[in-house]
């Protein structure tokens, strides 16, 4: 492809993904499957590491998420509250463990974790008093939603020790929760949500906190925007600490010595995937070790100390397979 052709490609692929992206992130409603995004945003970044003198800072491949709705009070994050990078497969998985290596020069531990399907918050602390929450909005900028947030019975209003501390997570819509209230929405005429992850963040993005009160939300933390605690030197260290503070982590996670012992885990949640009470989009692989991250660093958009493996979408699944039956 000639440097002329690949600019047309790849300005439709822009054009397109940004669309998908304010559907998705501002408007809480996709017109695209998951797995069509993450395909074109794929051919994207594979076009654009082709032709690096045609990324642009304002390309999707370089952004988080979307622009905050105007409706809210603007909130600026402390630490950029980034997305993550994707592994599609085990050789993808393999990729990134020989880059965490080469980065650091060491051998590592990882931390694999519950990708929960649903929406980032952050919660901010102040000696030990839930002062604000917010959404991750464009990464730098999110979304004042503390009112809706404080409505999560699993958010505690004050911690079990005085600390300050922001906090970062996933707020979601059980399963159960997700189908009972499509079933009143449909008897009251009401669209009915797409999935769980749309009913989740519609309800945290309405300016009526009474909504988000009767929606049983919930919500897993897993990591630590800003805090001065010089006890923790691990992130599995860190997950056991934000327990002992009263805050809700998930239970699956895992603490794995090498690659192998990662995709294990990858492939034992494949198959137990169907059993968790809430939905799930891939497993999240974190490099353990502090200083290891921080020598790692970031890149404009993500972590390089941690992947999201991503699941073959199970709605593209359902579709594939009405697709067959009807054949
Ligand atoms: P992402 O969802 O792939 O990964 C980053 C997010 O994972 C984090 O922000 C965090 O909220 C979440 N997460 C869940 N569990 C976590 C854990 N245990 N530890 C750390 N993080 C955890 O990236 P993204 O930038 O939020 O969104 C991109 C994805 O969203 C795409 O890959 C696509 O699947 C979907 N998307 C779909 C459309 C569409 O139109 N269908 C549009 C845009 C994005």
């Amino acid at each position: 492809m000639s440097p002329n052709e690949a600019q047309e490609v790849i300005e439709d692929l822009r054009k397109k993904l940004d669309q998908y992206n304010y559907e998705y992130h501002t408007l809480d409603n996709p017109s695209v499957l998951d797995y069509e995004y993450d395909q074109k945003m794929r051919e994207l970044l594979d076009l654009e590491s082709q032709f690096p003198d045609l990324v642009t800072a304002d390309s999707p491949t370089q952004r988080v998420g979307d622009e905050p709705l105007d409706a809210f009070q603007k909130v600026q994050h402390n630490v950029a509250m980034l997305s993550l990078g994707n592994a599609f497969d085990e050789q993808e998985l393999r990729d990134f463990d020989r880059r965490v290596r080469e980065g650091t020069g060491e051998e590592v531990t990882y931390v694999c974790e519950l990708k929960i399907d649903g929406l980032a918050v952050s919660l901010r602390y102040e000696d030990g008093v839930l002062v604000q929450g917010a959404t991750r909005g464009d990464g730098t900028t999110g979304e004042d939603i503390t009112k809706n947030l404080r409505t999560i019975r699993s958010i505690p209003l004050r911690l079990r020790k005085p600390e300050t501390i922001e906090v970062r997570g996933e707020a979601f819509m059980p399963k159960k929760s997700f189908l009972a209230l499509n079933e009143t929405r449909e008897s009251n005429g009401d669209e009915p949500f797409a999935n769980p992850r749309n009913a989740a963040a519609g309800s945290l993005r309405q300016l009526d906190p009474k909504i988000a009160a009767k929606r049983n939300l919930d919500i897993f933390l897993y990591g630590v925007g800003r805090w001065q605690d010089e006890s923790t030197r691990a992130h599995s260290e860190r997950l056991q600490e934000l327990k002992k503070l009263g805050l809700k982590t998930n239970p699956e996670w895992k603490k794995c010595n090498d690659i192998d012992e990662v995709i294990d885990y990858v492939h034992s949640w494949v198959e137990r995937r169907p059993d968790l009470d809430y939905e799930i989009d891939g497993i999240v692989i974190k490099v353990d070790r502090l200083d290891q991250q921080q020598a790692l660093g970031f890149t404009a958009k993500s972590p390089r100390w941690a992947t999201a493996y991503k699941f073959p979408a199970e709605e593209a699944v359902t579709k594939l397979n009405k697709i067959e039956l009807s054949v």
